[in-house]
């Protein structure tokens, strides 16, 4: 598949991979920002996550420091939430610039991006005052949400126009997947390859190419959705929190459903991007355009200046513990909260063509409603196709990766039954239901995808400009992506059963790669895939990692720890191990977690690598097995920590021994003769429950290695981590020698007590998590033995083996867990 993909990436018309030969290849070394606003400060804190050096540039402040307006936007992103930083304190790599002083610094930037405020001649005046300390190969882009990027071009110097295009982040940009890229007629062929390939692997995200029209893709598809919701809104005489829960997680959508997305975007933001689309479009270029008038509540909304979260009220206000809705006809908040009737949470459970056809004939307001936002979602995605993107996947990806959505319109609609939906969309027109009386397009009952039964196919996805089904753009970077996400009709083959199962079970699948996708030297790394819900470490998911390290030991290089989709592992299943507790009690426990710290110290001591490629959470159980792996390759969002307290447990398969070893190593290789200094932080994590927030910070927190790499692209991580591994058999890979080390003994335990009382005493923590605290104390110090006292991991994991059992039987934490099982909440007792 490789050769096939790679082979495919030369015949395909249209794919500018290659370079003029001339040409070196595109590398951003240094990035500038210009404009220290929401956006751009934030663009330019993701790019220090990635480890891109960047430098912001603002306006010179009229009084104080030149530098004051960039100076407080960068102060303004340690406070901010979600943070748009990996650590707070990388704020400081930001350098900070301003045009009346730093022009110069431009000049040995790669990329600019312009991210100020949204007014085509404020951009145009900077252009031209940057213009002459751009350098000659720098590619400009543009962050404008809403500007056409041909007309922005046509201002610029001949020299510069070929090199500069859109580049259109949503906000938040280091959590938001999608990144819209656009290109003018002058724009060079090259230009957005190279874009792509730096935003995706660089700064991970998903690129998506957009024409250059209103709003582009998924602003256009999202906001034209949004209004027509509205509408609907008021035709079936709806309020705003049974929308909510209708046209949320049920519908396959943001939690956030309709209303509360629009207030925590901002109602101004939003107005904004309407009024984009009534200034730019008419009914000649958008048959919806009567439908894009400011609904009613809006503009009374934004008269009261009630803007949304930021204003503490838009559509809803919290009082209290209760959050009120907004009623327009009296101006008043009412009590919301309001639920949507069961039986639709029913019908969108069903198959995707028998829900639409349920909700279609439904008799009630809320299943008509329904069926109507979705007619106009696929209506609007049909006749406008053409006009804003290439293919139909790019507005479906588009879609999931600007709004959260988990299928965009095509999808659904296809996974429903394409002509039957169309036919149906078609009689509503008829019968003047459909928001705009424009035709669906011809090709939607006529041609290749009517045949096809929809505009995702194995050839590719539809494209009605060209009329036919193109395939992905092929890139060399997207050969480092080897399960990338996908459109359904497009049948790529899912990790679930690609390539060469060695062993499967309910638990667990053991494969490789086959040999010609993995590039030349594939098929020789194992790799342990864990089924389980949440990839929770049952004794079989345990049983199966040993096995994969046996495998490997006889036959491969290496193991790769990747489950394929988030998280990485949610911890030891608590639910499976409480038969056996019920049945046979604590010792059935203490035999289960030995065998799970056996497992680790297999996984530690394997002759061949084990890498975890770490994506989304790793808690508890999941720490514990990246910890004891030769390495971790991680997702920029990766979220690691030992969080048993909270069941009020203590890290019982290896995690407080990783903690004791890793003080005594760093001890070790310093000058300092006290181990404790070296403990705290480990301890204090594993007391507190810490988790890294990101990759960076689970780093600080000790579960990640310098040594460790952090991949911005989750659809890299597995590619890297094969890699890794292939990398490290090949360099001799040896593992670890068995050592014994030295721990803190009774005395370090004692001060760390000494620290808990006053805590406990001082209400911080209550009298379990003092007792529990008291335990990992024990554990990590090494028990009572003196300071300095070398010990094995075998001797400490039977402290910690003791320590969990014990805790099981106590009832505090039997109601943690309990709590925990039955709510999935933490019990604060
Ligand atoms: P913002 O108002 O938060 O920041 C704009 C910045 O531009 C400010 O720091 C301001 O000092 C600077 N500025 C104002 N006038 C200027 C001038 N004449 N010359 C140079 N700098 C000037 O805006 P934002 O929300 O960060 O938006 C910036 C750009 O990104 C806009 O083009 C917007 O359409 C686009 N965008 C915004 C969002 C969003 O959700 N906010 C999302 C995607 C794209």
């Amino acid at each position: 598949m490789y050769k096939e993909r790679e082979e495919r990436g030369q015949a395909e018309p249209g794919a500018n991979s290659e370079r003029p030969k001339n040409m070196s290849r595109f590398q951003v070394k240094k990035v500038a920002v210009l404009g220290a606003g929401v956006m751009g400060a934030q663009i330019a804190a993701h790019l220090v996550n990635v480890r891109v050096p960047v430098v912001l540039f603002d306006l010179p402040a009229k009084e104080g420091a030149k530098n004051g307006i960039v100076a407080k936007a960068i102060e303004g992103l340690k406070k901010l939430k979600p943070s748009p930083l990996g650590v707070p304190e990388d704020a400081v790599l930001i350098g900070q610039a301003n045009y009346e002083e730093h022009l110069e610094q431009l000049r040995d930037c790669d990329l600019i991006i312009e991210a100020i405020a949204e007014r085509m001649d404020w951009k145009l005046d900077l252009y031209k005052k940057i213009a002459p300390f751009i350098a000659p190969h720098a590619i400009v882009a543009s962050n404008t949400s809403g500007l056409s990027i041909t007309r922005l071009s046509e201002a610029l110097p001949e020299a510069i126009k070929p090199r500069f295009c859109g580049i259109h982040f949503f906000n938040p940009p280091r959590y938001m997947y999608l990144v819209e890229l656009i290109n003018t007629p002058t724009t060079g062929a090259h230009v957005l390859d190279d874009l792509e390939t730096f935003v995706t692997s660089g700064l991970g995200k998903g690129v998506v190419r957009a024409k250059d029209t209103p709003n582009f893709i998924a602003n256009r598809v999202g906001i034209a959705g949004m209004l027509a919701t509205m509408k609907e809104v008021e035709r079936f005489a709806l309020t705003y929190d049974v929308v909510d829960d209708l046209t949320g997680k049920k519908l396959g959508r943001a939690s956030s459903g309709t209303f509360r997305t629009a207030d925590v975007v901002g109602l101004d933001t939003m107005a904004h991007v309407v009024k984009t689309l009534q200034d730019n479009l008419n009914t000649q270029t958008d048959p919806f355009y009567e439908s894009f008038g400011t609904p009613e509540v809006l503009k009374t909304l934004l008269e009261m200046g009630n803007l949304g979260q930021k204003a503490k009220a838009g559509f809803y206000k919290k009082a209290g513990r209760d959050v009120l809705r907004f009623d327009l006809a009296s101006r008043e908040y009412v009590p919301g909260g309001a639920k949507a009737d069961e039986v639709y949470g029913r019908m969108l459970k069903k198959p995707a063509g028998e829900r639409l056809k349920l909700l279609r004939e439904s008799e009630g307001p809320q299943g008509q409603f329904l069926w109507s936002i979705l007619r106009n979602s696929f209506h609007y995605a049909a006749v406008q196709l053409a006009s804003i993107a290439d293919t139909a996947r790019d507005v479906d990806f588009a879609m999931r990766w600007g709004f959260g959505m988990k299928q965009g319109p095509f999808e659904l609609w296809q996974e429903a039954g394409w002509l039957q939906v169309a036919n149906w969309i078609r009689e509503d027109i008829a019968s003047g239901k459909a928001l705009s009386t424009a035709p669906l397009p011809d090709w939607v009952f006529k041609g290749p995808v009517a045949e096809a039964g929809g505009v995702h196919t194995t050839e590719g996805s539809w494209n009605p400009t060209a009329k036919k089904f193109e395939p992905r753009r092929v890139l060399p970077v997207y050969l480092r992506q080897h399960f990338p996400e996908t459109v359904p009709g497009s049948k790529a083959p899912g990790f679930e059963t690609a390539g060469k199962t060695l062993h499967e079970s309910g638990a667990i699948r053991l494969w490789t790669l086959d040999a010609d996708q993995d590039g030349p030297s594939g098929g020789q790394v194992v790799i342990a895939s864990i089924k389980t819900k949440m990839h929770a470490i049952s004794p079989e998911v345990a049983e199966g990692l040993q096995l994969a390290v046996e495998i490997a030991e006889k036959d491969y290089q290496g193991v790769v720890i990747w489950s394929g989709d988030d998280p990485f592992s949610a911890g030891a299943d608590l639910q499976a191990m409480l038969p056996a507790f019920m049945a046979v009690g604590v010792s059935a426990i203490d035999e289960a977690e030995h065998f799970l710290q056996q497992t680790m110290l297999r996984l530690r001591y394997a002759g061949v690598p084990v890498v975890s490629a770490i994506r989304g959470m790793a808690l508890g159980g999941g720490c514990e097995i990246a910890v004891h792996s030769a390495r971790r390759v991680v997702a920029m969002e990766s979220y690691i920590g030992l969080v048993e307290v909270g069941v009020g447990l203590v890290p019982g398969a290896g995690g407080l021994t990783y903690i004791a070893r890793r003080a005594a190593e760093s001890q070790a290789a310093s000058v300092h003769k006290d181990i404790l200094p070296f403990l705290t932080e480990g301890f204090t994590a594993a007391a507190m429950a810490k988790v890294g927030t990101s990759a960076l910070e689970s780093r600080k927190l000790g579960y990640l290695l310098d040594s460790d790499t952090i991949v911005p692209n989750k659809d890299e991580l597995l590619f890297v981590a094969l890699n890794e591994a292939k990398a490290m058999f090949t360099a001799g890979y040896r593992p670890p020698h068995k050592r014994q080390f030295a721990v803190a003994g009774r005395n370090g335990k004692a001060t760390i007590q000494g620290q808990l009382v006053n805590m406990r005493d001082g209400g911080f923590i209550s009298q379990h998590d003092f007792h529990i605290a008291g335990l990992i104390a024990d554990v990590v110090c090494g028990g009572d033995v003196d300071t300095g006292t070398l010990v094995t991991e075998e001797y400490l994991m039977t402290l910690e083996r003791q320590a969990f059992c014990s805790l099981l039987t106590h009832p505090k934490t039997q109601e943690r867990i309990m709590g925990m099982l039955s709510t999935g909440k933490p019990v604060r007792n």
